[in-house]
């Protein structure tokens, strides 16, 4: 036995019926044998209801495949500019940023870039310090 899912082209309807082969299937088919259950029409195919659905659904994981893709490699322009443009200073961040700010050191193009705790940051900002935080990838989380 095997299942189909049926569609009527008439009234868009579907169904499942069973046959006993795939031949059976287009043997009923061509001797009009099939119809639809709600309008009686011959106008009746089997579905490709179900693959569209996987289809569907590996399409939005494909989108949002693509919008991460995007984003990160947006990210690593952005980090490749930092890097380019910025002073790495590790984790001197918070001291390299004050010094800047104190100091008024212009030496420094760009600015810097580091790491900085979360506390760290609130106290620069307290004291008045603009800092940025983006979100970082590291060329191993590929
Ligand atoms: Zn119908």
């Amino acid at each position: 036995m095997i299942k189909y899912n049926l569609v009527c082209k008439k009234c868009n309807k579907f169904f499942d019926s069973w046959f006993s082969s795939s031949k059976e299937y287009e043997k009923l088919k061509k001797l009009k044998h099939i119809n639809c259950y709600n309008c009686n029409s011959l106008e009746v195919e089997k579905s490709l209801m179900s693959p569209n659905i996987i289809n569907s659904k590996n399409k939005k994981l494909q989108e949002k495949n693509k919008q991460f893709d995007y984003v990160k490699k947006t990210l690593k322009e952005y980090q490749k500019f930092i890097k380019d443009n910025f002073k790495y200073v590790g984790k001197n961040f918070a001291y390299e940023a004050r010094s800047i700010h104190y100091k008024n050191k212009k030496k420094i193009k760009g600015g810097i870039y580091g790491n900085a705790s979360r506390e760290e940051l609130k106290e620069l900002r307290e004291e008045g310090i603009e800092t940025e935080t983006i979100p970082w990838i590291n060329e191993k989380d590929n």
